[in-house]
């Protein structure tokens, strides 16, 4: 909708939404008053209220849950903070349909994709929480919060126009992640929009077998291929994947698994995250030990893999990885 004016009240408006994140027209005071009338006759700003926003003892993570405006449920999202650094973990859909065995939002099953105004309202929520406390807004992104990012691909990409743009978030591709499951298609057409963002393939296990009993998704996009897309991922844009490796004791840290993972990713540059799984329950998927986990990193290492381990915070609040569950009212 065209409201004729001049496009730097565009460029105001942006900044009175996004940086100061304001709750209505009115408050834009940089306006006239007859150009904020004509606003709040046509338009409403609805920002999404956290009903829930757990801290955690450690004071590394806080988790949030937003209220969604368009249905009755909740979207969780985290902020963790390390050192200079205020990530955002940003979810993408209610629930998620690709059934990871070890994951909390796999188990609530696939509800809706979230909308632009959700992914976005997100990061304005937790950008007023840091501002409540006098920090910094959010240095970075990643998109590890509940659902499959590529799965709602045309929401992610345009909440990512208005994230990375420079009036508003202005958060450029080198300090956003997105995480997959691994939907090749989607991180197909990804490496065409030019967004410059870090890609984090979910591989978790070191053989097709293994990796089909703990995402189901596997059965369609196997290990080779993912590989394969992960090179081509990094001859096109230059930036290296990272693999995320859940290591569950006696199931993914073997010897076994370390050989595997040397044959499949040896000689191409690439990352592994080595992520503890956090135990919710199942006996049978629990962390390794202190010492096999710097054990595997190690053999990684020797094997000329880059590897590291990825502290997992937020895990007292629920907020780790894979424990993000969401709900409705
Ligand atoms: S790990 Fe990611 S892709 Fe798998 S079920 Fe959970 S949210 Fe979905």
């Amino acid at each position: 909708m065209k409201l004729g004016e001049p496009s730097f009240r565009g460029t105001q408006l942006l900044k009175w939404m996004y940086q100061k994140r304001v709750a209505s027209f009115d408050l834009m005071t940089t306006m006239s008053k007859p150009l904020r009338a004509r606003l709040s006759a046509v338009f409403a700003i609805d920002k999404m209220i956290s009903r829930a926003t757990v801290e955690s003892k450690k004071r590394d993570a806080v988790k949030f849950a937003f209220e969604c405006i368009e249905s009755p449920h909740y979207i969780e999202s985290v902020l963790l903070y390390d050192r200079q650094r205020r990530t955002a973990c940003l979810s993408s859909q209610l629930g998620c349909g690709l059934g990871c065995t070890f994951c909390v939002t796999g188990k609530m099953g696939f509800i809706r994709n979230l909308t632009q105004e959700e992914i976005v309202g997100q990061l304005i929520g937790i950008n007023d929480y840091l501002a409540a406390r006098n920090d910094k807004p959010v240095t970075n992104i990643v998109f590890m919060g509940m659902g499959e990012a590529l799965s709602n691909f045309e929401q992610v990409r345009s909440s990512l126009e208005i994230i990375m743009h420079p009036e508003t978030f202005n958060i450029g591709g080198r300090r956003i992640t997105i995480s997959t499951a691994g939907v090749i298609p989607s991180i197909e057409r990804l490496m065409t929009e030019n967004l410059n963002v870090g890609l984090a393939i979910s591989l978790n296990a070191y053989s097709d077998v293994e990796r089909s009993r703990l995402m189901p998704v596997n059965d369609r996009y196997p290990i080779a291929s993912l590989v394969e897309i992960a090179k081509r991922y990094f001859e096109k844009t230059g930036r290296r994947v990272t693999f995320e490796y859940v290591l569950i004791a006696g199931i993914t840290d073997t010897d076994k698994a370390v050989a595997a993972l040397e044959q499949l990713l040896n000689g191409f540059p690439c990352k592994v995250n080595l992520i503890p799984i956090n135990p919710y329950g199942d006996p049978l998927l629990q962390p390794p030990s202190e010492r096999r986990l710097e054990w595997f990193a190690d053999e990684l290492h020797h094997r000329g893999i880059a590897a590291t381990i990825r502290k997992s915070r937020g895990q007292d609040i629920s907020g780790a990885c894979g424990q993000l569950a969401g709900g409705s009212r």
